[in-house]
């Protein structure tokens, strides 16, 4: 942190300035600086800086504390909030077509400021769906263990009846600020108030229920609704479902992750599904009518004679329904011929008549055949080595 500016330098006013030339010298360099008037971007750094002095510089106690020690003496006795409590910007700054309510907004809106209700945790629930449940869409209830407000003393933790008290250490804001001089200037750290735990309140009796603490842990039943064609991996958002965040905070959301299991029969490809189906090479030889599993029952396909292994056939809308829009994926067969590993007597006599028809009966490979079967073995070696 560099060093500070010197606070009768910011108003270019002198030491012995009266409470009357300070506020006039705030004055005018406010209307100057103010980020709402001002199109230079340090103007904003400029209007705090300006404000602060002005803060400091109009409360006597404070002014004659910044004389005697410096910043020093002011940083180690006020945390940015309370150098500003008891200015009243608003009425300073009247008439410069500014408000003055922003100040507090600009000093304290963002970063390290406690503005804003405190936020709840966000939480993962994690749901296993079949892909035939995927292929439906599901109506469930979830068990979710989360932090709930204690439902005795709605969450404030002070025992009912009784109200939890403002913090002296922190005055309320849950923070406090400390100086430190250190080789590089003086550090100002701003934490969490230890007394309170940030919470700016301090309960005298606890409630019994939660001990204080305004929390209680509960499994509570949520109903989902899981769409039809919801793929792997995507989830649900339930808006303020996560854990609570006290009385006055804003509770986390639920996050429901989808885990499609893996099917036996079915690979999913978007909302296309995909499997094979064996048939023997009789029918693809002669030509079939089969009957094929579906998500949703059963359908037929057509096997043409000569039909090969490898061959896909095409059942249009009998896919994954899409997740938005209308209408399904397809689902794709591939067919494969099996070799029969087994033969009656009866069959291994008709095959073998069949195989002399095609005049390949019982014989082994030529001695033209197995020359060239040589040369390529030789090849593909010598290619290897
Ligand atoms: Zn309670
Ligand atoms: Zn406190």
């Amino acid at each position: 942190m560099p060093d500070k500016k010197d606070y009768y330098d910011v108003l270019g006013v002198s030491k012995d300035a009266s409470e009357k030339d300070i506020k006039t010298a705030y004055r005018k360099l406010a209307m100057k600086h103010h980020p709402d008037r001002s199109d230079d971007p340090g103007a904003e750094e400029m209007f705090k800086e300006l404000s602060e002095a002005y803060a400091v510089l109009s409360d006597p106690d404070k002014r004659q504390k910044y004389d005697q020690f410096g910043h020093a003496g002011i940083n180690s006795q006020y945390s940015q909030e309370d150098l500003f409590r008891g200015v009243n910007f608003e009425d300073l700054l009247r008439g410069f077509g500014a408000g003055g309510e922003s100040i507090f907004d600009m000093f304290f809106g963002g970063g390290g400021g406690r503005r804003g209700p405190a936020r709840g945790r966000d939480l993962r629930y994690d749901i296993d769906l079949t892909l035939e449940q995927a292929s439906r869409g599901l109506e469930t209830t979830i068990e979710v263990p989360r932090t709930e407000n204690c439902p005795k003393c709605q969450g404030s933790g002070a025992k009912p009846g009784t109200s939890p008290v403002t913090c002296s250490t922190c005055r309320g804001s849950g923070q406090v600020t400390r100086a430190q001089n250190t080789p590089f200037g003086q550090m100002v750290t701003s934490s969490t108030c230890p007394k309170c735990g940030g919470r700016g309140e301090l309960i005298t009796s606890p409630c019994e229920d939660c001990s204080g603490t305004g929390r209680a842990r509960k499994a509570r039943k949520i109903n989902i609704k899981i769409p039809a064609g919801v793929e792997d991996g995507q989830h649900l958002k339930l808006r303020g479902q996560g854990d609570s965040a006290g009385p006055k905070g804003v509770s986390g959301d639920l996050y429901v992750v989808i885990n499609i299991q893996p099917h036996r029969l079915f690979q999913r490809l978007d909302s296309d599904l995909i499997m094979e189906t064996p048939i023997s090479f009789t029918q693809a030889a002669l030509g079939a009518d089969l009957e094929v599993p579906t998500l949703n029952g059963r359908a037929r396909i057509k096997v043409p004679a000569g039909t090969q292994t490898g061959t896909v056939f095409r059942l249009r809308g009998k896919g994954m329904p899409r997740l938005h829009g209308t209408g399904s994926g397809d689902l794709h067969v591939r067919v494969k011929i099996n070799t029969p590993a087994s033969l009656t007597a009866r069959q291994r006599q008709l095959l073998e008549e069949l195989a002399e028809e095609f005049g390949e009966a019982k014989r082994s490979s030529t001695e033209k055949e197995k020359s060239l079967i040589d040369k390529i073995v030789d090849e593909v070696k010598s290619a290897v080595q």
